[in-house]
């Protein structure tokens, strides 16, 4: 390559790149962008053929591919909203193996469908699945119907979903442009546009929308899926010398594949530190119900305020929920992360002194000066509970292995939940 080449290929480069960075500030010409993007389109076909070739050998092997009906598809769909392939395969088996199929899910009890949840997060997404299978046998007779536009009145299920859905399980030709088909499109055809935006989804999906074939849509689908996950990487460098449209892409010939998709930047995460309370009475621990709306609406959590307390103001909680002259522990701290927030727990763990322990200690735990946390084991003895009915208010003193086997417990609290198991199950 000359020096010349050389120079006018990164003037090139650099030229492009001011224009995705001015595109996602929304400097961009979008008519020109969508002219451009919509002349080049996603790949014509003898591309087409070469990525369902490319398919064919390449596929990932997954449960749900194998019996792809339309109950299976909706439910790994629904599970896989943000969350990895490899993290939904268990979660998926175990699903199916409980409620095999919509009838099931319209009447399982709304603890069993949390419990087969618990550690996928956004509960919203399990509860709408049933709401949907009851939408699903009071309207179509229990069978989810074949038309996009039908599947997207039902509770959960949004124009991706549907379209996932429709092609793969009824071969209908819908492209469902997640973030896998965006950024293949973005770089395929060289569209500066910031890729999180109405316009370039609608770009995509109409390009798309021109090029599916009759026969094997469903496919087409998963070959851009599969294409996005394992070839053409939203992380790091995509592996362009694997990828079967690599003759056809803009971002590979003009090198701007670092800097395309366009994103915008998100918000940063609100962060908010919490303190949470472990409160074990014997071998029971206190629960509480969280409220029916918002944040993790309705799930049991242990109780926790806002705030990063100190002892005497975690005892002033305790004293609030009826519980005097506690055993108080610093439990190690911990962090979850959800979309828009993270919580930075501060952890107690309180013991609550009634009846005679029998000083078993628990090795994880240790008091400010080192010494081991003893851990009474007392006769039960009532608090303030107030187990008549849920919401923020109700609060209970369950078996911790009740909770362990049978209680949906949010992600965030993950930490805690292992804590109790570890003191269930002490080392030597
Ligand atoms: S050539 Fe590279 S950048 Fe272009 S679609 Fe294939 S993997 Fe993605």
């Amino acid at each position: 390559m000359t020096h010349m080449n050389k120079l006018s290929q990164s003037d090139t480069k650099e030229r492009t790149a001011d224009a995705c960075v001015k595109a996602a500030a929304g400097d961009a010409n979008t008519a020109a962008a969508e002219t451009r993007a919509a002349a080049a389109g996603p790949f014509a076909l003898p591309e087409l053929s070469a990525l369902l070739d490319w398919y064919d050998k390449n596929r990932r092997i997954l449960p749900w591919r194998e019996d792809p009906t339309p109950y299976h598809v909706w439910i790994s769909e629904i599970m896989l909203q943000q969350t990895r392939v490899e993290a939904v395969i268990p979660y998926y088996e175990r699903f199916l193996a409980a409620l095999p199929d919509v009838p099931a899910l319209a009447a399982a009890p709304e603890e069993l469908l949390l419990k087969l949840w618990e550690g996928l997060g956004y509960y919203s997404r399990v509860r709408n699945l049933q709401k949907a299978a009851v939408q699903l046998t009071e309207q179509y007779g229990g069978v989810l119907p074949r038309e996009p536009k039908a599947l997207e009145k039902l509770a959960g299920i949004g124009p991706y979903t549907a379209a996932a859905i429709a092609s793969v399980a009824y071969q209908v030709k819908a492209p469902a442009v997640d973030g896998n088909l965006l950024r293949v499109y973005a770089r395929l055809t060289g569209d500066p546009r910031d890729v999180g935006t109405p316009a370039a989804k609608k770009a995509a999906a109409s390009a798309y929308a021109a090029v599916f074939p009759d026969d094997r849509p469903g496919d087409l689908n998963q070959a851009l899926m599969d294409l996005g996950a394992t070839v053409c990487l939203p992380n790091g460098a995509p592996h362009c010398g694997r990828c079967p449209l690599a003759d056809r892409c803009a971002a590979r010939r003009d090198g701007l594949t670092d800097v395309l998709p366009v994103l915008a930047k998100k918000a940063p995460r609100r962060v908010e530190h919490r303190t949470v309370f472990i409160i074990l009475q014997g071998d029971r621990v206190l629960l509480r119900k969280r409220p029916k709306t918002g944040l993790l609406a309705g799930l049991w959590e242990f109780p926790n305020t806002e705030g990063c307390l100190s002892e005497t103001q975690a005892r002033a909680f305790c004293a609030a929920l009826g519980i005097a002259q506690p055993d108080l522990a610093l439990a190690p701290p911990a962090r979850h992360v959800f979309t828009h927030l993270e919580w930075d727990m501060t952890a107690w763990l309180v013991t609550v002194p009634l009846g005679h322990g029998d000083g078993s200690s628990v090795p994880l735990l240790r008091h400010g000066d080192g010494s081991p946390v003893s851990l009474s084991l007392p006769d039960p003895a009532p608090l303030r509970e107030s187990p008549a009915a849920d919401g923020p208010d109700s609060a209970r003193f369950i078996p911790v292995r009740t909770v362990l086997s049978d209680y949906a417990l949010p992600s965030a609290f993950s930490a805690y939940t292992r804590l109790l198991s570890a003191i269930l199950t002490p080392q030597d």
